[in-house]
């Protein structure tokens, strides 16, 4: 990498391709002959127009969106989708079915809870969100309006190895691993993602939903969070978060450079591994995660020894290697490896595990 760049395993704001940024910067103070940068436009402008349309476009076309799918660019975070969903969704029948398999899903269904009843479908919480439960031990509610899952555990570094089945539409947490690896949109309902994991910048969150959902936000519902009103504006009610838009389109154009997302999953499937080998073999480091639910963009790990891990964590800052320090409710370390993260960053962090490895033998 150029620039003195580091390799930061973040887990979120993180990592964008080094050519984004590049092109970014190329077209910072002029943006296509306008003479302003995006930051600076109008977002009723012809010009602005242009780019958010395309950027649907490319969503659309990397993704497989189906046509019956809206897509919308809001703001609030994934976190603001914690309450969306349950404000618009769980009304109908006043109950909903979360699964909670780690520190997201906990929080959404906390959130769902003010709206309605929410059922724990399924939990995975006895063995500290180390696993995923399997098909047959989901306990979803009859009546409710729709399951909740997080497809991975950017926090545990676990991973949804299916896609649950209940009969209720599916509502999806993707924050974490949206655009790395193909998946089919028609057997969600909503999938919701903040941007600054693998699209973009913060301040951004994509959401697809499709559009014969039967919304009911109670009356009173602020239009900002109506998905119905989102829909008919097309994110335009007020001012979008226009510069994430711009830049989550040229990721796009990224990802259909290297060849799509069946590309992408390769690349990541190749990062991750050369990782959990490393970890697999080691005599000193190791993840808590299940194989089959081992998360292919968050790796989580330790020596067992917390003053081990900090010198781990400090000593990879002095190699570039940043922001490897867990989170603060599990410890031990986290390489987020998101698809910005190059091949020879993974390379190097398992270089330095070895080194650092090989001099406490
Ligand atoms: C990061 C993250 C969130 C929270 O996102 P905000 O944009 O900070 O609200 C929620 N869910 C998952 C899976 C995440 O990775």
């Amino acid at each position: 990498m150029g620039h003195n760049r580091v390799y930061n395993f973040s887990a979120g704001p993180a990592m964008l391709p080094e050519k984004v940024l590049e092109r970014a910067a190329s077209e910072m103070l002029n943006y296509g002959g306008t003479g302003c940068s995006v930051m600076e436009m109008s977002h009723r402008s012809k010009e602005y127009d242009a780019i958010i349309v395309s950027v649907e476009e490319k969503l659309r076309r990397v993704m497989g969106i189906p046509d019956d799918y809206s897509v919308l660019f809001l703001q609030g975070g994934a976190t603001m989708q914690f309450s969306m969903t349950a404000m618009n969704l769980i009304g109908k029948t006043g109950c909903a079915d979360y699964a909670v398999t780690g520190n997201f899903s906990k929080k959404a269904a906390e959130e769902a809870a003010k709206f309605g009843r929410v059922n724990i479908a399924a939990s995975s919480r006895d063995k500290n969100f180390s696993y995923i439960p399997r098909q047959t031990e989901l306990k979803p509610d009859p009546n409710a309006s729709y399951f909740h899952f997080c497809m991975n555990n950017t926090v545990y570094g676990s991973k949804w190895d299916y896609i649950p089945e209940t009969g209720a539409p599916l509502v999806c947490d993707m924050s974490s691993c949206i655009l790395s690896e193909p998946v089919d949109v028609s057997r969600f309902g909503l999938i919701y993602a903040g941007a600054q994991k693998n699209m973009g910048p913060a301040g951004l969150t994509v959401v697809i939903v499709r559009n014969d959902l039967p919304f009911c936000p109670p009356e009173g519902t602020p239009v900002l969070l109506s998905y119905p009103e989102m829909i008919k504006s097309k994110s335009m009610y007020n001012t979008p978060p226009t510069y994430s838009i711009y830049i989550l389109g040229l990721v796009l154009d990224w990802i259909e450079e290297i060849g799509g997302l069946s590309e992408m999953e390769k690349i990541n499937r190749a990062k991750a591994s050369i990782l959990y080998e490393k970890l697999d073999q080691s005599k000193l480091f190791r993840t808590g995660i299940e194989k089959p639910y081992r998360s292919m963009m968050n790796v989580t790990f330790t020596t067992g020894d917390e003053e081990l891990d900090k010198q781990f964590v400090d000593g990879a800052k002095k190699e570039g290697l940043i922001s490897l320090k867990g989170h603060r409710a599990v410890g031990g370390m986290r390489a987020s490896i998101y698809n910005a993260m190059p091949l020879e960053g993974v390379e190097k962090l398992v270089a330095y595990m070895d080194k650092f490895e090989a001099e406490r033998q």
